[in-house]
């Protein structure tokens, strides 16, 4: 069977019937980047800035996040980024259960077409729905392996939401510092040490 591509899924978010749940959406928010990034981001959901563009992290914590990016070395070109939720909830409410189950799947084929070797969550909505039951406080900044959606060998990373870290000044720094390992752990992954670790 043929592997789907990044722009095949997108196509089907953006005519998904589940914005019907949205009245007051503008716009889908799929996602973007490379089809080959070996890192993707998971946020929460889009807030009002991301829902007038059509695009993830573009408000506050998109700029925080595009600096943070730039301190190892990537821009937003290079990696690819999105939510676990693709319409933003009404006056920015936390996204529900419910709604994180039926996007998810979307997410999911996002992931098969692009096989990043990480998957790195941003605040606890998305990394509750990869690596349930644990704090954010205890794991921020650990590499865990699979289980994986495309391979075993797949790792996570989970992290601390940028809008929150913004305005936090002991988890901004604890975010920063968790991004300045990126690059070596992508590093460990490439020679296969990380295997040895994990
Ligand atoms: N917060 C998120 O979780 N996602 C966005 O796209 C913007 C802000």
């Amino acid at each position: 069977m043929n592997e789907e591509t990044l722009a095949q899924v997108r196509a089907d978010i953006l005519g998904s019937e589940l914005k019907n749940m949205y009245p007051s959406v503008n716009n889908i928010v799929p996602g973007e980047g490379s089809n080959k990034a070996e890192i993707m981001f998971v946020g929460e959901a889009p807030g009002a800035q991301e829902d007038q563009e059509g695009k993830p992290f573009v408000g506050r914590a998109g700029k925080f996040l595009n600096e943070m990016l730039a301190t190892i070395g990537l821009d937003r070109e290079d990696v690819y980024i999105t939510n676990i939720v693709k319409c933003r909830p009404p006056e920015n409410r936390d996204p529900t259960d419910e709604e994180k189950d039926l996007w998810y799947p979307f997410l999911e084929r996002q992931v098969r077409a692009i096989k990043p070797l990480v998957i790195a969550t941003l605040g606890r909505h998305s990394m509750g729905h990869f690596i349930p039951g644990v704090k954010i406080s205890q794991v921020h900044g650990s590499p865990k392996r699979g289980p994986g959606i495309w391979s075993d060998r797949q790792i996570y990373l989970p992290l601390y939401h940028p809008a929150a870290a913004l305005y936090n000044g002991g988890q901004r720094q604890t975010l920063i510092d968790d991004f300045s390992q990126i690059p070596e752990l992508i590093k460990k992954i490439k020679s296969e040490d990380i295997y040895a670790e994990l």
